[in-house]
C-alpha cells in the first residue's frame, strides 16, 4: 500500500484564498483593516524564521503588521509592559508573542498580560478553558490546522479512535479536545506512556507531536490508519547540510498508512494561514 499523501500546502492555499476575500470585504463594508503584532524577544534563528514568515503572510493578506522586536536581556516588566500596550491598541487585533522566550522569562506573566480576545495563539488560560467548554472563539493554529485536513481528507470521524502522541499546551491538548469535540474516541500519550507502539497500533487517527526525529515507525501503525505528523525536526543531510523531517519515519510509514501528512508540506504549512484565520476572526468579533 501507498499512502495518499495529505497536502497541506493545497488546503492551506484554499483556506487562504477565502481570508483574501473576507478581508477584502471587511474592508471594503467597515473600513477595519486585521492587524497582528508579532513580538519577538532575542535572537533565536529558528523564531526569527517563523515571526518572518507570519509578517510576510499577514502583510500579503492586506493585514496591518506591527513588528516589536526586544534584545535578549529584556526585563519581565518591559517585556509585560509591551504587551499590555498592545493589548489596549484598538488598531491591534492579534498578538502573537514568539516562544520560547529566553529562560529569565515567564511565560505565564506574559500570557496573564494578553487580552484573550487578541491572543490569536489561543495560549491563555482562558482561551484554552473555552475550548475545553466547547465555547472556543479562538482555537491553536497547529491543531486548528490539523482539523481542517481531517476534515478534507477524511471527513467524518465520529467513532474513530484517535491517538495523540505529546500533550504540549500548544498543540497536543487542544488537539485532543478538538478531536473529542469531533466524536473520536481520543487517548492522549506521553514521555510516561507504557506501549507506546501497542497503543499506536489501535489508532485509526495517529498524531504525533513529539519533537524526536521519526520516531514513529511502521510497524506501529494500522495499516490505512491516517498520519498526521506535526513534528519538525532539523537534522544533518550531509555535507554540513540540514532538512526538515517529520516525528514518523516517512518512507516505511507510507507503505502502511491509509493517508499521511509529509514534513515539509503537511501540517507546517497549515499553521500561518490559520494564524490569519484567527486574526481576522479576532478583527470582525
Ligand atoms: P513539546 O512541548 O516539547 O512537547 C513534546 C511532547 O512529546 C511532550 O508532551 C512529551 O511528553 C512528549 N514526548 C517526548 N518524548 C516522548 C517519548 N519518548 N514518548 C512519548 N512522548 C514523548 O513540543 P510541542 O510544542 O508540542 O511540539 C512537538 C513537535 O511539533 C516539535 O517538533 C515542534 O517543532 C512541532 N510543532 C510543529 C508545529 C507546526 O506548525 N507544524 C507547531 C507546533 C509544534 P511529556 O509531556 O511527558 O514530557
Amino acid at each position: 500500500m501507498t499512502a495518499t499523501v495529505i497536502d497541506g500546502k493545497a488546503v492551506a492555499a484554499s483556506l487562504r484564498g477565502r481570508i483574501e476575500t473576507e478581508t477584502a470585504k471587511l474592508k471594503a463594508q467597515t473600513g477595519l483593516t486585521p492587524g497582528l503584532a508579532t513580538v519577538l524577544v532575542g535572537k533565536d534563528p529558528a523564531s526569527e524564521v517563523y515571526v518572518r514568515n507570519k509578517r510576510k503572510t499577514a502583510e500579503a493578506l492586506g493585514f496591518n503588521s506591527i513588528h516589536i522586536e526586544l534584545p535578549e536581556n529584556t526585563s519581565q516588566d518591559e517585556l509585560v509592559g509591551k504587551v499590555k500596550a498592545l493589548s489596549a491598541d484598538k488598531s491591534v487585533h492579534g498578538i502573537l508573542v514568539q516562544l520560547p522566550l529566553p529562560k529569565h522569562l515567564n511565560e505565564n506573566a506574559v500570557l496573564d498580560a494578553l487580552d484573550p480576545a487578541k491572543d490569536v495563539d489561543a495560549l491563555t488560560p482562558t482561551n484554552a478553558g473555552l475550548l475545553l467548554s466547547g465555547r472556543a472563539h479562538l482555537v491553536s493554529c497547529t491543531p486548528a490546522g490539523v482539523m481542517l485536513l481531517l476534515k478534507e481528507y477524511v471527513g467524518d470521524i465520529a467513532g474513530k479512535e484517535a491517538l495523540v502522541i505529546g500533550r504540549s499546551l500548544l498543540f497536543g491538548k487542544p488537539a485532543a479536545q478538538l478531536l473529542l469535540a469531533a466524536n473520536a474516541t481520543v487517548t492522549m500519550a506521553h514521555s510516561r506512556s507504557k506501549d507506546l507502539p501497542g497503543l499506536a497500533r489501535r489508532a485509526d487517527i495517529l498524531v504525533a507531536a513529539i519533537g524526536k526525529p521519526e520516531f514513529v515507525k511502521a510497524d506501529w501503525i494500522k495499516p490505512g490508519a491516517v498520519v498526521i505528523d506535526v513534528g519538525i525536526n532539523r537534522v544533518p543531510a550531509g555535507d554540513g547540510k540540514h532538512k526538515l523531517v517529520g516525528d514518523v519515519a516517512y518512507e516505511e510509514a507510507a507503505q502502511v498508512a491509509g493517508a499521511i501528512t509529509p514534513v515539509p508540506g503537511g501540517v507546517g504549512a497549515m499553521t500561518i494561514i490559520c494564524l490569519m484565520q484567527n486574526t481576522l476572526i479576532a478583527a470582525c468579533a
